[in-house]
């Protein structure tokens, strides 16, 4: 999701410093100036027009990504993350709906590089590839409709804005279940589930909803998947427990097994399970990592962030700015 939205903020919005201007000082992000890649051109975003009947802003048929590149101020270098795998969820994504990419996965990181040097970024940023149907059409159906695509990337920060641990609520909104809406599929529609959760945790006062699937099991956050810590082993929810398959979530997987030699358990769990962990974290890409510290009013442990989430914050804050050599793969730069 996008901060923009998210903050509420005005139409122009102005992030610094976020760019490098053509004597290589850090400028201002003026979003009407940045560079979008748009139905098969670099346009400036001033320049991308999109009508009122646009298919897919009435009936949420578009599939979106959310990709973060990390800006290493040492280096002077902007590391995308794990591109390749974004894009070939949005490919997943797109086969359920029924659409085509223009480009194959290569190619797609290979315009989103291009397109972030053109913007010249020299800040941590956040990347929204979009696949939608753009038939100016009245008419609920997938077939015979035109598809395009873009991408849009601007400055990012922090998506929770919560230094001391996040404050979360179980929603009394359920997650879309697949044979509802899939769930796997990072689709626009779908993400009114997510807003109502998110909306209904914010009036109630805390930064982030917990969403359970209709059976009662823990599903995840709003727009994050969730690990729960008890005695030393991260358990976290199957992928047939309606979650978006997460890149963050299988980054985190890895570093717990790899880095800390600890057991992972992909299980179902149990709402009362999320009182009684020792440590609580929500992921994903917009999110990163976000220790819950308190749940429905009670403490998450001691209620305040944990070893185990300060060791695992640490080191993704290194990994991704291609700070740990093993997993440098994972980290493509940019300039
Ligand atoms: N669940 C939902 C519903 C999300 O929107 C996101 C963010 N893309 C995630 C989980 C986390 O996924 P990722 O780590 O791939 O960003």
């Amino acid at each position: 999701m996008d901060a923009h939205e998210m903050s509420g903020g005005s139409a122009q919005m102005v992030v610094e410093p976020a760019a490098a201007g053509s004597d290589g000082e850090a400028r201002p992000f003026v979003r009407d100036e940045a560079w979008v890649y748009f139905q098969g051109e670099m346009r400036r975003y001033r320049d991308c027009r999109l009508g009122p009947m646009t298919h897919a802003l009435h009936y949420g048929t578009g599939c979106f990504e959310g990709i973060r590149a990390y800006w290493n101020s040492l280096e002077r270098q902007l590391y995308l993350f794990r591109a390749q795998e974004h894009y070939q969820r949005l490919s997943q994504s797109t086969r359920i709906l029924k659409m085509k990419l223009p480009h194959g996965v290569d190619e797609l990181v290979a315009l989103t590089v291009e397109m972030l040097r053109r913007n010249r970024f020299v800040s941590d940023v956040y990347i929204r590839p979009l696949a939608y149907k753009s038939s100016e059409e009245i008419g609920v159906r997938l077939h015979n409709l035109e598809d395009a695509f873009l991408i849009y990337a601007q400055p990012f920060g922090d998506y929770i804005e919560a230094a001391h641990g996040t404050r979360c609520m179980v929603s009394s909104w359920r997650r879309i279940d697949d044979n509802v809406a899939p769930a796997r599929a990072k689709i626009t529609g779908t993400y009114v589930n997510s807003a109502l959760a998110k909306s209904e945790a914010f009036d109630n006062g805390y930064d982030e909803a917990i969403v359970l699937g209709q059976d009662g099991h823990v599903s995840e956050g709003s727009a994050e998947n969730i690990f729960i810590i008890r005695k030393g082993t991260l358990i976290t929810p199957p992928v047939y427990d309606n979650i978006l398959e997460g890149i963050t979530r299988s980054t985190l997987i890895q570093l717990w097994t790899e880095e800390l030699g600890l057991p992972v358990v992909e299980r179902s769990i149990d709402r009362t399970e999320l009182y009684v962990a020792d440590e609580v974290v929500l992921c994903g890409t917009g999110a990163q990592l976000s220790p819950v510290v308190e749940i429905d009013t009670r403490p998450v442990g001691e209620g305040v962030v944990g070893p185990y989430a300060q060791q695992l914050e640490a080191l993704y804050s290194r990994l991704v700015r291609g700070q740990l050599e093993k997993y440098r793969e994972w980290c493509l730069p940019v300039y």
